[in-house]
């Protein structure tokens, strides 16, 4: 038995916004991951399996090892179609807005989207929503949105008709926001839907082989030179920093999704809390910040560097150049270090 945890009215809403609506897009979050990406696949699966026409619109593209989904290659790119993409949300009747929290989020998207004479949904597991959409479900306490959409498919009445695609889709964003089931992953409820999962034909095993294992050998290579070369340890801080830049990306030919996870890494050394992850590009630098217990990371983000998103998983943009927002980082970690350690009465969380 999976608790009702979305409110009945929210699910009669959107039951009946759907019902209503002929045309649907599926928009999700900048450099969408595991979870954005399955979320809407597994939306999208489902509202096409009721005859619904629906389209997903990503601002700018994923990374490869997300390809084998099904149907992963009729998503759009807003970077690159953007017209087609304008002209689709312009036409909606219906958007679904999947595991962001603020309109912002959407990148180039977000006039067009805040404009848009749509309904809106907003399906998201990121605390503090914002209120633009007619219909919020937020759900910060459940791992991820994949897993609301698999709630809000079974209590709107369809659970036997979720298909094996959808399925799938969803398994996989529970399974990338948890980290294979090793963080954020202590409700029981958890392994009963992926149980559910798996009676409709998922092989769970499998699924983890191709999105765990399934990288490049540059990608191992460049792993290597980062942890030996370029990994810094603030042990009295309990911190580690990662940079990586466009040369260095270069070099190793990196490609999009390819330092995906490095951000974890330092978290696996005795004494590690909190470790942050900085990837040159090309207009901005990508902060990746990643801690463990009640080391609050997304306050970090959203102090310091206009970011945000969960306690244990968040990110945000550096400032100036990549050995400024490191001299800058090395300048506010001993106070927010020790803010936390009172935080906690002086106690080793
Ligand atoms: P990642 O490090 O995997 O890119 O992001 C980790 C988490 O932080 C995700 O839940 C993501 O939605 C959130 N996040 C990443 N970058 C930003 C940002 O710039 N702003 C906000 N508000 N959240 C972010
Ligand atoms: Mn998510």
């Amino acid at each position: 038995m999976i608790s009702k945890i979305i409110l009945e009215d929210l699910i009669s809403q959107t039951k009946k916004a759907i019902d209503k609506s002929t045309s649907i897009v599926i928009v999700s979050h900048v450099n969408p991951d595991g979870d954005a990406i399955g979320s809407s696949l597994g939306l999208y699966h489902f509202l096409f399996s009721q005859g619904k026409e629906t389209r997903i619109i990503m601002p700018n593209s994923f990374p490869n090892f997300l390809n084998f989904l099904p149907d992963s290659s009729d998503i759009l790119i807003y970077d690159d179609y953007q017209d087609e993409a304008i002209d689709l949300i312009e036409s909606a009747d219906l958007v679904f807005c999947l595991d962001f929290n603020q309109l912002k989020r959407v990148g180039a998207m977000e006039d067009v989207i805040k404009n848009c004479k749509a309904t809106k949904i907003l399906v998201d597991h990121h605390p503090f929503p914002d209120t633009f959409a007619n219909i919020t479900i937020s759900h910060p306490e459940i791992a991820s949105t994949s897993e609301l959409i698999f709630r809000m498919i079974c209590r709107m009445g369809y659970f036997t008709e979720m298909n094996i695609h959808s399925a799938e889709c969803i398994c996989t964003g529970i399974m990338t926001d948890t980290g294979a089931f090793s963080y954020n992953s202590n409700s029981p409820e958890i392994y009963t839907i992926i149980s559910e999962l798996i009676k409709k034909g998922v092989d769970k095993d499998a699924l983890h082989r191709k999105l765990y294992n399934n990288y490049s050998a540059q990608r191992m290579q460049l792993m290597g030179y980062l942890l030996s070369q370029k990994m810094k340890i603030y042990a009295e801080y309990g911190t580690a920093i990662m940079v990586l830049s466009l040369a260095e990306q270069e070099t190793y030919h990196h490609k999009k999704g390819d330092s995906e996870g490095f951000v974890n890494l330092p978290l696996s050394i005795h004494g590690i809390t909190f470790s942050i992850f900085l990837k040159e590009e090309t207009d901005t630098i990508k902060m990746s910040f990643r801690s463990q217990g009640n080391f609050p990371s997304n306050t970090f983000a959203n102090r310091y560097f206009n970011g945000g998103g969960h306690l244990n998983a968040s990110g945000g943009e550096g400032l100036g150049t990549i050995e400024e927002t490191v001299t800058y980082i090395e300048s506010i970690l001993p106070a927010f270090y020790q803010e936390w350690v009172d935080n906690n009465n002086n106690k080793e969380i």
